[in-house]
């Protein structure tokens, strides 16, 4: 199923998409998506029969909203394909480590606060250092949570997938040695449109990762290409950290961000970026 949050006539509400015009409406409970995620097998039978039998609307007579809202921060991987990893470390904007290359998965986060929706306008001119970036991602959206999950249960903890911009501040990022104040940024993490479920995802090494700014491609890689597959990234978090149904985690994005050129492509007020991951859809945000 690709299951999306959305906006009618002033109203929240979770469906799934029938198809690329039609949004079939779910009737509650659960009501949102976090508490279709935490439901479980149930809640997702119930979907599907949904999904089988009620009246479908059309998409155009909704506004799509990000399709879940985590109870804990967006978790995100750095520097997880090696393209991008060697385009950064010769940026000068290292705040993580020495090597290109890390030994061990660098995980950060993004406050909730900066998710919005696909169409959304990215606020960048509130960005005074104008030194904001795009990094085009697919993201796990975690099914059961668990702790000390073992990297071979990884994808029984997977509800599904979606899309992030892990938009960025590249001088905060470098400011203050850190990651989470240039990765929050109000607005800096768009998601969506859609999340797809695992099981309409037999090989998610197999899906390509696209970003383009006004249309010209930027970024293109297969997720083949992570550094450190699913399974190594949920283990390794959950070794520590909690995971909960409906946390999302960001796997890194591929070489060819703005970083990466020389001088640096930053993202502009009237910029329009977009990131589609095959069978997970397109991520469209303006930049104002
Ligand atoms: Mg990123």
């Amino acid at each position: 199923m690709r299951l999306v949050t959305f906006e009618q006539e002033g109203t929240t509400r979770i469906g799934a998409l029938r198809s690329d015009d039609e949004v079939v409406p779910f009737a509650g409970p659960p009501y949102t998506m976090a508490e279709l995620v935490a439901a479980g097998t149930a809640g997702l039978e119930a979907a599907a029969a949904q999904l089988a039998e009620a009246p479908g609307i059309a998409l155009a007579d909704v506004r799509l909203l990000a399709p879940i809202r985590p109870r804990n921060n967006v978790m995100c991987i750095g520097k997880n394909y090696v393209e991008h990893a060697s385009e950064f470390a010769g940026s000068g904007f290292d705040a993580s480590q020495k090597q290109a290359v890390p030994e061990h998965p660098i995980v950060f986060t993004k406050a909730l606060s900066s998710i919005i929706a696909p169409g959304e306008p990215m606020d960048v001119s509130a960005d005074s250092t104008g030194t904001s970036d795009y990094e085009g991602e697919l993201a796990v959206v975690v099914g059961r949570g668990g702790r000390g999950i073992a990297a071979a249960d990884a994808f029984d903890h997977v509800f599904g997938y979606t899309v992030v911009n892990d938009m960025t501040v590249r001088e905060l990022q470098r400011r203050h040695v850190q990651f989470f104040l240039g990765k929050s940024a109000a607005t800096y993490c768009p998601m969506g449109p859609a999340i797809v479920t695992r099981d309409e995802v037999p090989d998610v090494t197999a899906l390509w990762v696209r970003t383009t700014v006004n249309g010209e491609e930027r970024q293109a890689a297969p997720v083949e290409d992570l550094i450190f597959d699913i399974p190594t990234l949920i283990s390794t978090i959950s070794a520590s950290v909690l995971l909960e149904p409906g946390d999302v985690i960001a796997t890194g994005t591929p070489a060819g961000v703005g970083i990466g050129f020389t001088p640096p492509r930053y993202v502009r007020p009237g910029d329009v970026v977009s990131v589609t991951i095959d069978g997970l859809g397109t991520l469209t945000n303006p930049a104002v």
